[in-house]
């Protein structure tokens, strides 16, 4: 854990420069518009350890996953996100001696993420070996208002030089992936054109025999160069190489001159434009931007921002840390995700790193979804469940090359087009439990937003595709007269291969019932969609809803009598459950970063706990006690070692009145990148359990749940807070929720009268 942020209700700042620290700092301060987005890397130069990282939504490197272990039923690639073209660089050279902080005595260094404005800024005065000594000012940021534009001003001061100085502001598409094996690189030219200030760099990603699919990319940028107020008009000199572009001025400076650049930046990409028409796009974008002019451009992101704000804010009064946690987290979820495209989804690291390669995993349903529910118009919460409906034939084929049959869908760990492209086995082939999670969201969007004929449209299709895998994925045991599922991963990852994972049980039993639900609603309400369905899909209502029925009722489900909690998995209780995370020693943990993973597999802790999600998703089906017993001994075994892990418990230990448990999960899931409590932020930030944030505060300390129609408040305000207030858009209502020491306070913006029920 590390504690060098400086605490700020809108802003990220770090004070002083940490060799050791970039690279966290570079993921926490990055920047996104949810096309594209940007690593908080330097402008100029910089040779000491930094990870790299431009992203460009949606576009991928089907990597190949074969290996000599080869097993059938694994993916054939792995989609990548990839490093893209370097937009951001500016080189200064002062007569020869590059400015590279990685060998200047560095001061005064102040590296500042304005959420609240949408924007980056970096202060720092930087000795050179020579003794040159600059102070440097640069701001940038990835336009929400115009998704194809990016923005730098570059201020620089000279303290005490008189000489030449050369700028060189470039575009360099010969970028590699830290992730690529023996330096591969992915990315082949196409284009690169220079033309009096200005420069373009088109590149295309490599084909492989995965898919026939490559993508293009062009990036372009113009920019402008000033002395005292005054343009230099110097000559212009271009440089061009395979994949790289640039311009560059060379002119004379004194102590005391103000020079300032600016450099306006395109990105377009061929999942928008045809191939042909790439340039002239990313030129007209490179014109929007040059003619808007920085401080506009910069105005209208700031205003862009307030609107997004003025919706989703939290506002908590009387306790920063926790303010600044809640901001950054809901900042980022709309820097990767705005709603904009329906093809795009939500990847665990945004634009903020190269991990989890792919872009949507279950945690867009368990963790998002509410996220955007409430806090943006419904047709994007539709959007995203669309998506999933979108690639069902996709997971149909994914469960036939399986084994599975007759329309069975097993939706993919990761994927970017539908396919899967996880290749552990443990986790590609006995993670199924996300396809619980994607059925349960169609349940909570439905409950949410009242929208039923969603079921009619897509949903019930889906629903019966997942239904249909859990009914081959089980087996009778004619010795336990119930059904059982063995050979499963459940979300907690520190134990694999397992029987029966009680999570995993529970939400394939509930699917079916849920699906068998979903039939008799659009049969009854919509009779000519079922039919054509069932003729689509060639259901037999009978023989298979009566064989899900059988399963449903007769699945079984751990228990352990003599401590009364469900046991994660068969055999849970034969392993050393005695001990707790307080049995640990500090340098042991993460215990993923410091023991083997066979240690990991045979010792009692849990990665994320996977009884406690199921009950938070089916709470009211427990009582208060058994998720009390349920809770204090999962609670103490759980490392938190996936970023999913802190905002379930928050919620649960809310719900049963454990005010302090509830406030260390809130900031363990709010800060954990700010405070780097994994010791992984630097390869970036945990995107999707920002949204589990936002569930802590919603429906943990707010206790907000949907109940027959009517939306129930129940809070609890940490003894910090002196209140907390948000606003929800909960279906035709536009609701602010202020919760104080004396209660709750719900006012509607159009003074319409919600059902709303508060205890
Ligand atoms: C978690 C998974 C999660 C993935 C992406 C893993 O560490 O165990 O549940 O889907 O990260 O966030």
């Amino acid at each position: 854990m590390k504690d060098y942020i400086i605490k700020h209700p809108w802003k990220i700042i770090e004070e002083g420069f940490d060799p050791k620290l970039n690279e966290i700092s570079e993921s926490l301060c990055s920047i996104g518009n949810g096309r594209f987005g940007q690593r908080a890397n330097f402008e100029e130069k910089y040779s000491g350890a930094s990870l790299q990282g431009s992203y460009v939504a949606g576009v991928y490197y089907p990597d190949k996953t074969r290996v000599g272990w080869w097993k059938n039923g694994y993916p054939d690639y792995f989609a990548k996100v990839l490093n893209a073209t370097n937009w951001i660089g500016i080189d200064l050279d002062f007569d020869g001696e590059v400015l590279d902080l990685a060998t200047c005595k560095v001061s005064n260094f102040r590296r500042e993420l304005n959420m609240q404005a949408g924007y980056l800024e970096r202060t720092f005065t930087a000795k050179l070996v020579s003794g040159i000594e600059v102070a440097v000012t640069a701001k940038r940021f990835c336009s929400i208002a115009d998704d194809e534009i990016g923005a730098i001003e570059y201020r620089l001061k000279v303290l005490n030089y008189g000489g030449k100085l050369t700028v060189r502001s470039y575009l360099d598409g010969d970028v590699e992936n830290k992730d690529s094996n023996y330096e591969e690189k992915f990315w082949n030219p196409i284009l690169e054109e220079t033309s009096y200030r200005q420069a373009y760099v088109t590149v295309e990603t490599k084909e492989t025999k995965f898919d026939a699919s490559t993508f293009q990319v062009c990036t372009g940028m113009q920019f402008y160069v000033s002395k005292n107020g005054e343009e230099v008009t110097e000559d212009v000199f271009e440089y061009k190489k395979p994949k790289y572009a640039g311009c560059g001025l060379e002119f004379d400076v004194t102590e005391g001159d103000e020079v300032v650049i600016y450099k306006y930046a395109g990105i377009v990409s061929d999942l928008n434009y045809d191939r042909a028409d790439l340039l002239e796009n990313c030129k007209r974008a490179v014109t929007r931007a040059t003619e808007t002019g920085f401080d506009t451009l910069l105005k209208n992101q700031a205003d862009a921002w307030a609107a997004k704000w003025e919706e989703a804010d939290i506002v908590i009064d009387g306790d920063v840390s926790a303010q600044q946690g809640i901001r950054f987290n809901i900042f980022h979820l709309y820097q990767t995700y705005t709603g904009e495209d329906k093809r795009l989804n939500i990847g665990p690291k945004g634009f903020t790193g190269e991990k989890y390669g792919g872009s949507t995993y279950w945690d867009t349903e368990a963790y998002c979804l509410p996220f955007y529910m409430s806090t943006a118009n419904q047709r994007v919460a539709r959007q995203l469940l669309v998506y999933r409906h979108n690639h069902l034939q996709k997971a149909i084929e994914n469960a036939a090359k399986l084994g599975f049959s007759k329309g069975a869908a097993l939706y993919p760990m990761v994927t970017i087009t539908g396919e899967e492209c996880h290749n552990e086995w443990e986790i590609t082939f006995e993670e199924i439990h996300r396809n619980g999670a994607i059925a349960y969201a169609i349940y909570d969007y439905i409950n949410y937003t009242g929208d039923e004929n969603y079921l009619s449209e897509y949903g019930a299709e889906v629903l019966i595709g997942i239904a249909r895998f859990w009914a081959q994925r089980v087996h009778f045991s004619t010795r336990r007269g119930q059904y059982v599922m063995h050979g499963v991963t459940g979300p907690n990852e520190y134990d694999n291969n397992m029987n029966n994972n009680w999570y995993t049980n529970y939400i394939a039993k509930w699917c079916l019932e849920y699906a068998m639900k979903a039939i008799e609603y659009v049969e009854k309400n919509a009779p000519d969609t079922w039919t054509n369905l069932k003729e689509k899909i060639k259901f037999y209502p009978a023989t298979e809803t009566n064989q899900w029925k059988d399963i449903a009722t007769k699945m079984y489900l751990p228990y352990d009598e003599e401590l009364g909690v469900f046991p994660q998995s068969d055999g849970f209780f034969d392993k050393d459950w005695e001990k707790t995370v307080a049995d640990l020693k500090p340098e042991e943990t993460p215990i993923n970063q410091n023991w083997s993973w066979d240690r990991i597999l045979r010792s009692v802790y849990i990665k994320q706990a996977d009884v406690l999600q199921g009950i938070y998703f089916f709470e009211d089906d427990f009582s208060d006690e058994e998720i009390r017993r349920n809770f204090k001994f999962y609670e103490p075994r759980t490392v938190h070692e996936s970023s999913l892990s802190p905002c379930v418990h928050s919620i649960l230990a809310a719900k049963l009145g454990m005010e302090d448990k509830a406030y260390e999960m809130y900031a363990r899931s709010a800060r954990l990148d700010l405070d780097d409590y994994n010791n992984d932020t630097e390869d970036g930030l945990h995107i999707t359990s920002m949204a589990g944030t936002w569930l802590a505060v919603i429906k943990g300390f707010a206790g907000m749940r949907v109940k027959n129609n009517q939306l129930h408040f129940k809070p609890m305000l940490p003894q910090k807070w002196n209140s907390f207030s948000f606003k929800i858009r909960w279906r035709d209502y536009l609701l602010e929720v202020k919760i104080t020491a004396d209660g709750v306070e719900v006012t509607e913006a159009d003074g319409k009268d919600a059902p709303i029920v508060i205890s």
